[in-house]
């Protein structure tokens, strides 16, 4: 007896199993997500010039958790509102200490944030194009 005459048990000859195609697509799908969150933050950082938008800190891209790292954080959480999670009007950029304490207690909103998250409002669900224009 040879692995050829074992009998199939998930999939069809020939064809890999149905578990692990949507392995693949899972796989797939999660890094695709990983590139898109990766490019949202890039440009969020890039857009807010490298500096935390309610402390003012010059912050930098590591790995290290130092009081001047990078974050991108989400105005609109992305669990909640999922459509937005790759929109930048949705993001601010904030040092680690800010950002830590912005997702510690979400009722207490910075006016920093207030603001963006107005912006980001107009933008999106209103369609404004120039939403600094239309707040002056
Ligand atoms: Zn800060």
């Amino acid at each position: 007896m040879s692995l050829r005459d074992l009998p199939i048990l998930n999939g069809q000859p020939g064809r890999p199993c149905p578990k692990s195609d949507r392995l693949a697509e899972s796989v797939a799908d999660r890094r695709a997500q990983e590139r898109l969150d990766l490019a949202w933050a890039k440009a969020v950082k890039t857009r807010d010039h490298w500096t935390c938008q309610i402390c003012g800190v010059k912050v930098e891209q590591t790995i290290a958790f130092t009081p001047t790292r990078a974050e991108a954080h989400h105005i609109y959480a992305k669990g909640a509102h999922p459509e937005l999670r790759h929109e930048i009007d949705n993001g601010i950029l904030l040092c680690l200490q800010c950002h830590r304490t912005a997702q510690k207690d979400r009722t207490v909103i910075p006016p920093v944030i207030l603001g963006r998250a107005e912006l980001c409002y107009r933008r999106i669900v209103l369609g404004e194009t120039h939403p600094d224009r239309s707040l002056a």
